[in-house]
């Protein structure tokens, strides 16, 4: 069957009602759109676990700040389109701006602690952004489970977090990275980099797997795992740092040194001239 395209609120609900009535199993894939295999990879485990997956493509201005890529940010629904009912997609939500934020919409959905360091801190209002549009997209969709990338590490925690806080009846479910055969993780924003940039950006899974290596050497003290992906890091000149982080994998804390079998996530954050680049690494310290 091909995939529906519903561009405004009231046709998503009434394609949704119909098969929730049905008593389908409802998976939901928010997405910017772009799509690309990791995207996909998210749509695929829906379509899996669930009879009916709704996608949602949506470049969210509220989540960019003035000074970031809303604008210039790349879109082809028909490609989407494709992809998504490739992927086993049965439905494509791409409603307008207006759509979701109608004149006179003046609701934001904030979250404090798990928001204010790492993106946070470099990017103050974009997860106000994210969590206010995630919110409205649970109450139009209504999912039973809906998918999130391993990718945006800190924000599928963040996503956790307003599922507990206001009680969504959904099943949050985290889908690993998906990265090209040289380690770079994909990325809509990719598509930004030159030829050159490309093989610059490699550098940070290079970083996360040397943090990686550390840990399973033995080292526990957050400050050598975090100077070695540094380290790394800054042999690429062009690259500008916002953060080379490791942290405990449940909450974000950094304590000075992590114990036996802790879950750390290593995380990184860099710039290049034409594109700004993030991207973590799941580790669980060893036992001794
Ligand atoms: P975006 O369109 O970039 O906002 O991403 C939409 C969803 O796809 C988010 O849950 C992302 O974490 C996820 N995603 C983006 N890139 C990847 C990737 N390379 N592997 C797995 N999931 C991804």
């Amino acid at each position: 069957m091909a995939i529906v395209l519903a561009r405004t609120i009231a046709e998503l609900r009434q394609q949704v009602q119909a098969q929730r009535t049905a008593g389908k199993r409802i998976g939901f894939v928010p997405t910017m759109g772009y799509l690309h295999e990791g995207h996909a990879a998210l749509i695929r485990l829906a379509a899996q676990e669930c009879e009916y997956v709704v996608t949602s493509d949506f470049v969210n201005p509220t989540q960019f700040a003035p000074t970031e890529d809303f604008e210039r940010y790349p879109r082809d629904l028909q490609r989407d389109l494709q992809v998504a009912e490739q992927a086993g997609s049965h439905v494509l939500f791409a409603p307008s701006v207006e759509e979701m934020y109608p004149e006179g919409f003046a609701t934001t959905v904030s979250i404090r602690g798990i928001t204010e360091k790492f993106e946070g801190a470099f990017r103050p209002t974009h997860f106000d952004g994210v969590v206010t549009v995630v919110s409205k997209l649970f109450n139009i969709v209504q999912p039973d489970r809906a998918y999130f990338g391993q990718k945006d590490y800190q924000q599928l925690l963040v996503i956790r977090q307003l599922v507990r806080d206001l009680n969504f009846p959904i099943e949050v479910v985290m889908v690993p990275t998906v990265r090209e055969p040289d380690g770079l993780a994909l990325s809509s924003r990719n598509v930004y980099l030159s030829a050159e940039e490309r093989q610059k950006a490699l550098s940070l899974y290079r970083a996360l797997q040397a943090g990686q290596s550390v840990i399973l050497q033995g080292e526990r003290r957050r400050s050598v795992i975090e100077a070695r992906m540094q380290e790394v890091l800054s042999a690429v000149p062009e690259l500008r740092i916002d953060y080379a982080a490791a942290a405990l994998a449940e909450t974000l804390e950094q304590p000075e040194a992590f114990s036996p079998g802790a879950r750390v996530v290593l995380l990184v954050a860099a710039r290049l001239p034409s594109a700004r680049l993030i991207d973590n690494l799941l580790v669980q310290v060893p036992n001794p």
